[in-house]
């Protein structure tokens, strides 16, 4: 059977972990081009300090780390380990950080992932560089470690290569052929490509791939320091690159880790610097690579003085050297994954960290080869984000906002500051009359609770659940009273920012309904039900909100992210069968 040709666009870990997973389910056609030289290409894959911290409060993401790790510590390069698992730590100086660590230790409990907290005695157990002042204690995850991404590369594409795969270096693409919403080839410096499917993994060069093939990929590439110091007494006797575990202090946004007998410093703390794409250097053109600007040492003056806290030891030794080093933002911190719905074969795999990439080409290559990935990829679908959301503007404010919260203690509630205020209900003068209180779903200003309704919470007060601390935040009581109104009496809810709204009918309407969704939708004239749409492998794809105006009208509601997509399905499905859709 003829092999479909597919073409990777970038050699740095995503590329490479996206054909190694592609090569094991049996593609044989791939060609990875990559613009700098293999495999030290000059990405940001090029110079990651490798830091792997597995627990995050996105189960999904905690997954991919977990199988990035599993991953890594299969590919041994020349007797060389691409894993080292020497555990982390978190520390924590206020006591909200604490409390902090706990959920998160739960959270691994949950998921799988062993981590204990510790006391501060305990804390210097595991690292005796730490001064232990300030520090209410801590959160080890002995399974985490440093990552060597470039050594992984070395044995993912030597399997790819064994598979029959090709990389070609110092091959630029420049444009995208398309025609008829499908892609059909790259051309580059060195010639056209012809192709079925194109995977673009070009970092955070991205946005300019995605434009030569006429689609928005929403990232912003962000500088972020990253520092070594010179060697410290203290690891004078090391030998190996690292031994210690990773030690992460969010309350100063900044991390730390071995490097023989000194530390690397990253940090997150200084201001936002956001990169253009004008701005970005091709390799060669500058003595460093294009992922490094010069470091701004007036940033990191503070972050210093925090490590020095942290970490006496370092004040004798000093800082040898350090860079501005760039990689990719998103609006919601998520990555960027999945097939374009606007042209049809091209790929996209951006805005991923070491820590998630052999995880992500998993995926990847299992939703290109079986039409659908085993974790569910809802969250990172290049497809979520709707128009308003593809402006530069927009995704910029963003991604800076993401930047600057990234070490935050972060709320599932809590809600973004920037780019708000973008899309408002025709009711809305009318809820900010009544005191709503507003989150944001989608771009839309939705109102949660409204404040005139106070005066229901005594009616209430005996059935309403009471809330405090963490779970009473970006909450309030007159929510469950609203409910518990709505129940007796009535209430009017504004749906305007659900997604896609379709009205199926005709006399096939009912079994194409039944064959959709997995529930039975032979319900009451005037009823509603809330069910799902499964893809192809019995996955979620969405959930949908069906309403039965007549015996062969149906009115639904489909509320997931890639929406789109199944709304394209769903007329794909009907036109067979002449069903009526508006
Ligand atoms: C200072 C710093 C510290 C970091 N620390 C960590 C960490 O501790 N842990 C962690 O998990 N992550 C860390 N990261 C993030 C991580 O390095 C990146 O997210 C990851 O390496 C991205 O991999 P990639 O393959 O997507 O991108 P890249 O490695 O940038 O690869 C993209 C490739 O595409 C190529 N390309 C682009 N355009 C073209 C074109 N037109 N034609 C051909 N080829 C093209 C590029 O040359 C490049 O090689 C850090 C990043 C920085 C900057």
């Amino acid at each position: 059977m003829k092999q479909e040709k597919i073409t990777i666009i970038g050699a740095g870990i995503v590329g490479c972990s996206i054909a190694y997973y592609l090569s094991k389910l049996g593609k044989r056609n791939i060609t990875v081009i990559e613009q700098g030289p293999l495999f030290e290409t000059g990405g940001s894959t090029s110079h990651a300090p490798g830091l792997v911290y597995q627990l995050n409060f996105s189960k999904l993401l905690t997954t991919l780390a977990s199988q990035t790790v599993e991953a890594f510590k299969e590919l041994n390069h020349e007797g060389q380990p691409s894993f080292y698992s020497v555990g982390s730590l978190e520390v924590a100086n206020t006591q909200e950080r604490l409390e902090d660590l706990k959920r998160k230790a739960g959270v691994g409990s949950s998921w799988g992932v062993e981590a204990y907290l510790l006391s501060p005695e305990e804390c210097a157990q595991k690292c005796s560089l730490i001064n232990l002042d300030k520090i209410y204690g801590g959160l080890y995850v002995p399974s985490d470690g440093i990552a060597k991404p470039l050594r992984a590369i070395e044995e993912m594409a030597a399997f790819t290569r064994s598979c029959g795969g090709e990389f070609y270096g110092h091959t630029e693409v420049t444009g995208v052929e398309v025609a008829d919403g499908r892609v059909k080839a790259v051309e580059t410096s060195s010639g056209k490509f012809e192709t079925d499917l194109v995977i673009c993994c070009a970092g955070f060069w991205g946005p300019r791939i995605g434009e030569m093939a006429g689609i928005t990929i929403p990232l912003q590439p962000m500088a972020h320091q990253y520092a070594l110091s010179n060697d410290l007494m203290e690891l004078a006797n090391e030998t190996e690159e690292i031994t210690t575990p990773l030690v992460r202090h969010q309350d100063s946004a900044m991390y730390y880790r071995q490097v023989f007998n000194g530390l690397g410093i990253g940090s997150y703390q200084h201001r936002p610097l956001p990169v253009e794409q004008n701005d970005i250097t091709k390799y060669g053109e500058t003595k460093e690579m294009p992922s490094i600007k010069p470091f701004t040492s007036e940033d990191f003056e503070k972050p210093w003085q925090d490590a020095l806290d942290l970490i006496p030891a370092l004040k004798k030794a000093g800082m040898k050297k350090g860079i501005n080093g760039i990689f990719s933002f998103t609006p919601d911190g998520m990555p960027l994954l999945g097939e374009s719905q606007k042209v049809r074969g091209f790929w996209v795999a951006e805005a991923i960290w070491v820590t998630h990439s052999a995880g992500v080409g998993k995926s990847m290559a299992e939703w290109i080869v079986n039409g659908a990935p085993t974790l569910d990829l809802e969250l990172c679908d290049i497809n979520r984000f709707d128009t308003y959301a593809q402006s530069p503007a927009y995704y910029k404010k963003r991604s800076i906002e993401n930047f600057e919260k990234i070490y935050d203690i972060h709320h599932p509630f809590m809600q973004p500051e920037t780019s708000r205020n973008m899309r408002f209900s025709p009711y809305s003068i009318r809820q900010k009359t009544l005191g709503a209180y507003f989150n944001e779903k989608s771009g839309w200003e939705q109102p949660q609770w409204y404040e005139v309704n106070d005066s229901l919470v005594a009616t209430y007060e005996k059935s309403i659940l009471k809330r405090k601390g963490w779970a009473a935040q970006y909450w309030s009581q007159i929510i469950e009273a609203e409910h518990l109104h709505t129940r007796k009496h009535a209430g009017l809810f504004d749906v305007t920012a659900t997604k896609k709204r379709l009205e199926i009918s005709g006399k096939e309407a009912l079994g194409f309904l039944q064959e959709l969704t997995t529930d039975n939708i032979d319900i009451p004239i005037g009823t509603v039900m809330s069910t799902l749409m499964l893809h192809e492998l019995g996955g979620i794809k969405d959930e949908i909100k069906v309403v039965r105006k007549a015996a062969s009208t149906f009115f639904c509601v489909l509320q997931g992210k890639s929406t789109q997509d199944c709304n394209e399905k769903i007329h794909k499905l009907a036109s067979l069968i002449y069903l009526v859709i508006s």
